[in-house]
């Protein structure tokens, strides 16, 4: 049995659905598991939904789910699949009209509203996936990965209960998997309501119904030939992957490579499950194996992370940077909910480089500022580079000032500002 992951730019368009179906053709006869994300960048327009609605921006909130709907329209309109196979959909576009009519209680919780609405984009791909492939004579079952997929009520964040997951998947294929369709990204409570496992989820997902039925192989299909050395998007030269180690695939998401969402590797790596990662435009391409057991030569390779905001704390006291003031200090990052990418400290300092997030860091600074005497940079970049040598170091910091570095035998850590942007 295998695992195929389909994510939003693999079926953001009619053509988009029917490359996917040619796909899946080619496991014909096999069991095959598929799961899927919403359409395009559907889950954005989702989010946006939440954020009128919560504001009780009512008319916004609808005219943006009219939009929702169209789009879905017109891509199934390309098909023309009779209307009992639509049915699904179009009963999901009456729900969240009729939700959306009313304006949310003062009671209401924002994260819970999400878990809500946003779901709605894999319950609508997956039910016009699965329209399309019936349509084109496959022999396919949609399952709901809220019945299967179980989670703690944390919402937008849902922790998977493993135990459970793995006898509700195992009960729902039985004997016989055959071709089956679900959702990414979404799970479900004791209680029946409706969780998400945070964006860029449904890597997990795939991963979570391969470790529940012992896959042979998952394969996410993605808009790149496989895991490169660098995100094509900001490096222009960039070399594939062919192999990588578990513990290189996690270290690489982790450090913020977003090919593999960085909870996909462990429960795939803890049942020696392989994962590829491949191109759905060139499928017959080998792309990326992770789970090789040794690579010989590892490839220096690069992660950015723009957006980056350097803190530094100085206590206000004469005490040193130690382990009382630590502990304050995750504490606080802890409770602000901001993940700290880079640390270091001196005697008389301590410097974290986080993601600059809006919603969060000013509430953060107010709370450091009661305990510590705090400075920070903004608009900076965090460089990590694996397997580096000091060439690879030389080419990066081309035309940027360096911060902060921090080096293991493996990895480097550069924070840089664009050497424009400094002030003498
Ligand atoms: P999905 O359609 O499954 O959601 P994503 O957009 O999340 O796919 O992931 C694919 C994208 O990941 C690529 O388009 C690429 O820009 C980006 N990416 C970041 N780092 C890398 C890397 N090291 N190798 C390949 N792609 C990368
Ligand atoms: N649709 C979700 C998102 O855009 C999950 C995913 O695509 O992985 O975050
Ligand atoms: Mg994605």
């Amino acid at each position: 049995m295998k695992v195929y992951k389909f994510g939003g730019a693999s079926v953001r368009d009619a053509a988009g659905i029917r490359n996917v179906g040619t796909i899946i053709q080619r496991e014909t006869g096999n069991d095959l598991i598929v799961v899927v994300s919403a359409m395009g960048k559907t889950t954005n327009a989702l989010e946006d939904i939440v954020v009128s609605y919560m504001a009780g921006r009512i008319d916004e909130a609808q005219l943006r789910w009219q939009n929702v709907v169209i789009t879905h329209e017109l891509i199934v309109a390309e098909f023309e699949l009779p209307d009992t196979l639509l049915a699904p959909v179009r009963a999901i576009f009456s729900s969240i009209a009729s939700k959306l009519a009313t304006a949310p209680t003062t009671l209401t919780s924002y994260d819970a509203v999400y878990d809500e609405i946003v779901p709605m984009g894999e319950l609508i791909s997956t039910h016009i996936l699965t329209a399309y492939l019936t349509h084109i004579g496959l022999p396919v079952r949609w399952a709901d990965a809220r019945q299967l997929v179980r989670t703690d009520d944390t919402f937008r964040e849902g922790k998977v209960d493993w135990e459970t997951t793995k006898s509700q998947i195992q009960a729902f294929v039985g004997d016989r998997i055959g071709l089956l369709v679900t959702q990414g990204f979404i799970g479900g409570t004791a209680n029946g309501e409706t969780t998400t496992l945070g964006r860029e989820g449904s890597d997990y997902s795939a991963a979570i119904f391969g470790y529940s039925l012992g896959a042979e192989s998952i394969t996410i299909w993605k808009d790149v030939p496989g895991v490169l050395n660098a995100d094509p998007r900001y490096f222009d030269e960039t070399v594939l992957l062919p192999e990588l180690t578990y513990q290189d695939a996690t270290e690489l998401a982790y450090y913020g490579a977003t090919v593999i969402h960085p909870k996909t590797i462990k429960p795939l790596q803890n049942k020696g499950i392989p994962l590829y990662v491949k191109s759905f435009l060139k499928p017959d391409q080998p792309g990326t194996l992770v789970g090789a057991p040794t690579v010989t030569k590892p490839t220096p390779s690069f992660i950015f992370k723009v957006n980056q905001l350097l803190i530094s704390l100085h206590p206000t006291d004469f005490s040193f940077i130690a382990e009382d003031n630590l502990s304050l200090i995750f504490g606080l990052f802890a409770t602000a909910g901001v993940k700290i990418n880079l640390m270091q400290n001196t005697a008389l300092s301590f410097s974290v480089v986080v993601d600059s997030k809006p919603d969060r860091i000013p509430d953060l600074l107010e709370q450091l500022r009661g305990h510590f005497r705090v400075a920070y940079n903004e608009a900076l970049e965090l460089i990590t580079i694996r397997h580096y040598d000091q060439s690879t170091i030389d080419r990066v910091l081309v035309g940027k000032k360096l911060l902060l570095e921090q080096k293991s035998r493996s990895t480097v850590q550069l924070v840089v500002r664009e050497e424009a942007q400094c002030t003498a």
